[in-house]
């Protein structure tokens, strides 16, 4: 699950570790979501079509874990991958009250992360 730290760093170290390719960019040109293996390869593994209405919120200003193809390997997760810590498993999401753990690279601390859950399900439109 991607939060809000990652809007305009999407440095796309995550998109490097994932081993199934999960974890997507948008393409506003092509209106279409898309995988690579290696960042900036160019080279495509995986496409969706966008909700419109919910790839309307960040456009590609973040990145898009697609959960019903996250095998929860936990690469990702990993403390020394995300720069900005915005990568939490689903189930601690820190919702700003009662769940307090924040990656310590969050600069969001404090803050309801639990919208990027129903974010990163409505943003696949397929
Ligand atoms: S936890 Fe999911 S998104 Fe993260 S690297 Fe593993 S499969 Fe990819
Ligand atoms: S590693 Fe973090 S900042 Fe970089 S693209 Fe992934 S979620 Fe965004």
């Amino acid at each position: 699950m991607i939060t809000e730290a990652c809007i305009d760093v999407k440095d796309r170290a995550c998109v490097d570790v994932c081993p199934v390719q999960c974890i997507y960019e948008f393409d506003p040109e092509k209106n279409t979501l898309f995988s690579e293996a290696e960042a900036g390869s160019g080279v495509i593994e995986n496409t969706h079509q966008p909700n419109p209405d919910a790839i309307a919120i960040f456009a590609d200003s973040l990145l898009y874990v697609n959960m019903d193809e996250c095998t929860a390997c936990t690469a990702c997760y990993q403390p020394d991958v995300c720069p900005v810590g915005a990568i939490y498993t689903e189930e601690l999401v820190p919702d700003g009250a009662t769940r307090t753990r924040y990656n310590s690279d969050d600069p969001n601390k404090g803050h309801d992360h639990t919208f990027f859950i129903q974010l990163s399900r409505d943003a696949f439109a397929d």
